[in-house]
């Protein structure tokens, strides 16, 4: 494809769904340069470690890590320190840790303790596992992600992950609260690769605790409301299901029904409609765009669903349907051709 030679695409992710559709990414469009704006509402800190579960998972699937089986995790990962932890009754015993794994939290504490900014220790990581992405947290300051709940013990809120691992999500969320994101500042370039970009893709992540809390990080949302670029999402929700994960969970506590269409909606259509930088080949399923409908802070141009959602319609955006589910790379390749077709690039 040429002309798409250093094409800029600036990406926000969550973990396994964004990082399977980064691999798509980068399989279309080899030549390009790809940054991502990473997740990090999951970090946790455990045993003095701080992890990364989201930026890791990125890391791992891009530089070939990634354990296939699970998703998340190393490739042939031992458990013999958790283990060990559980034989002395330390948990929790819900937050899988392989040893593999450890050595990751193990330099990242080490270098935060001394001084690092989380960014520095990304990009420190990413010197190893080269996963042909720059990957940017979306924030060095801690923002992180809580869970309102009412159980046994009376209302209180918990970890993201106690509620999503170990609850599964099961108990009702009665808020989802990205804890200090008002307070926090957009890591170094995540503005500027926004507002640079050539398209602005966000992938089939969760759309509250992955993408909604990157979008939570005060200029992150209107940088993408605002940038030149075309901006294209695909959505996570297929025939009113989630296609893995508790998404619905997550929906249902910001009050959103669990839909292709309502995600979009939620998301909003930014009402414009870009020069495409050449001609889209074919217009797919797509119906026409409607300028001046987009709302105050809508962050689409195009809305790609699967073809069981088709007919869906986004406000300010052009919605077109394709298969959805990335079931193998090749798959996943097509999906991100549509929404670089939707996007007109
Ligand atoms: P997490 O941080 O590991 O939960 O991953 P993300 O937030 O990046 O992605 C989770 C979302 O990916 C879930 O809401 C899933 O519905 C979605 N997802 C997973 N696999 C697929 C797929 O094959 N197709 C689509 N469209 N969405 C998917
Ligand atoms: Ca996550």
């Amino acid at each position: 494809m040429p002309g798409l030679v250093g094409v800029r695409v600036t990406a926000l992710a969550g973990g396994i769904g964004g990082a399977r559709f980064l691999r798509g990414v980068l399989a279309a469009l080899p030549e390009a340069d790809v940054t991502v704006i990473g997740n990090t509402g999951d970090d946790i800190t455990l045993h003095g470690l701080r992890i990364c579960p989201d930026l890791d998972t990125v890391m791992y699937t891009l530089g070939g890590g990634i354990s296939a089986e699970r998703g998340w995790g190393r490739e042939g990962e031992s458990f013999v320190v958790a283990e060990e932890l559980a034989a002395y009754g330390v948990g929790p015993a819900w937050f899988g840790l392989g040893d593999r794994d450890l050595a990751t939290h193990l330099v990242r504490t080490r270098m935060l303790d001394a001084g690092y900014s989380l960014s520095d220790v990304v990009r420190a990581l990413c010197e190893r596992w080269k996963p042909g992405v720059r990957l940017l947290p979306m924030s060095d300051e801690r923002v992180e992600t809580h869970v309102v709940i009412s159980d046994a013990d009376g209302q209180r809120a918990v970890h993201f992950q106690e509620w999503w691992l170990r609850l599964r999500a099961a108990v009702p969320a009665q808020a989802i609260i990205p804890v200090n994101a008002e307070k926090a500042r957009p890591a170094p370039g995540v503005l500027a690769a926004i507002a640079d970009a050539d398209v602005v893709l966000l992938p089939p992540s969760n759309p509250v605790v992955s993408i909604g809390t990157i979008l939570a990080v005060p200029g992150i949302r209107s940088a993408v409301h605002e940038t030149a670029a075309p901006v294209v999402g695909v959505s996570p929700i297929i025939g009113g299901a989630a296609v893995r994960g508790m998404a619905d969970a997550c929906l249902a506590a910001i009050g959103v029904e669990t839909s292709a269409q309502a995600v979009g909606v939620h998301y909003g259509g930014r009402g414009r409609t870009a020069e495409p930088a050449t001609a889209p080949a074919t217009t797919g399923h797509g119906t026409a765009p409607r300028p001046g409908d987009g709302t105050a802070d809508g962050l689409l141009d195009g809305w790609l669903v699967d073809t069981a959602d088709a007919g869906a319609t986004v406000p300010g955006a052009t919605v077109a349907a394709t298969p959805l589910l990335m079931t193998d790379l090749k798959a996943t390749v097509a999906i991100v051709r549509a929404a670089l077709e939707l996007a007109g690039v």
